[in-house]
């Protein structure tokens, strides 16, 4: 009876301090000295447990993360793509916001400097195979092999290690395309699988100016949720600053997601992204 009281007052104590860091962790974001006063900073952190949500996104599933009504989360696909990824990396820093980045295992191996500089001004790192086939369309061992792969190079950019073991388990499907067979895989490995709520269409040709209004008028109706965006696509990395902007004077907040699986790493010990711009 005492150990069990003993046990319960530990269990209970753990919850405290994990809430506390969380709490502390959201201040420290909030207060990292953003050079500019009136950036739009990232608002709060945001721990995805794996168990409880291992699946979020309306565009593919039912349910999507706990976001309050203004509550925005920023993804961003398909990178690192130098020449675009970069400017969007300037833009989130100007603006003191971060956000999580589903990466190309391919181009990770082949730009490993501006993955770790994606970590290295505190944005998360997901997921994203390792060349973008359409997983549904290739045979099963195929898919399995895309998504290690693709693990794989991403780790080994970030932290010198080829596992397949994500230090974020944060994965996205390209084109959405999952089968039921990866999405249990991915469950049973405590990995999260990102849709999106909502989405700029930036793959189809327009102007950042078209782009820009197609992103406000979705967000205007959903009012929240989490955003699909791609750094490979310079119409994006040109209307991205705008949109940070219309983000701040409509009172949006930027919700920061990092995983709360044990071991995770990125989100957790990286520097603030409090530096400018370069
Ligand atoms: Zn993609």
């Amino acid at each position: 009876m005492k150990n069990m009281r003993r046990q319960t007052g530990l269990s209970k104590l753990i919850h405290t301090l994990a809430a506390a860091l969380l709490a502390s962790m959201a201040c420290a974001t909030a207060a990292a000295g953003c050079p500019r006063k009136d950036a739009l900073n990232t608002a709060r952190v945001l721990a995805v447990v794996a168990t409880t949500t291992p699946r979020v996104g309306l565009k593919s599933f039912p349910q999507t993360l706990p976001l309050d009504d203004h509550e925005v989360v920023l993804t961003f696909d398909d990178g690192p793509w130098p020449p675009t990824t970069r400017r969007v990396l300037a833009a989130l820093a100007r603006e003191c916001v971060r956000a999580t980045f589903f990466l190309i295992g391919k181009s990770a191996s082949a730009h490993p400097d501006l993955v770790r500089r994606i970590a290295a001004e505190g944005h998360s790192i997901g997921h994203h195979t390792w060349s973008h086939p359409s997983l549904a369309r290739i045979p099963a061992e195929q898919a399995v092999e895309q998504i290690n792969r693709g693990i794989a190079a991403d780790e080994m950019a970030l932290h010198g290690v080829a596992t397949t073991t994500p230090s974020t388990p944060f994965f996205r499907f390209p084109g959405f395309e999952s089968t039921p067979a990866t999405l249990d895989l991915l469950q049973s490995r405590g990995i999260v699988v990102f849709g999106a709520d909502l989405w700029a269409s930036d793959w189809d040709p327009m102007t950042p100016k078209q782009e820009l209004k197609l992103i406000t008028d979705r967000l205007e109706n959903a009012h929240k949720g989490i955003i699909l965006l791609h750094d490979s696509k310079a119409r994006t990395a040109a209307m991205l600053p705008a949109f940070l902007r219309y983000l701040r004077d409509h009172h949006y907040r930027v919700v920061h997601l990092v995983s709360a699986a044990p071991g995770a790493r990125a989100g957790l010990t990286a520097k603030p992204a409090n530096k400018s711009p370069n």
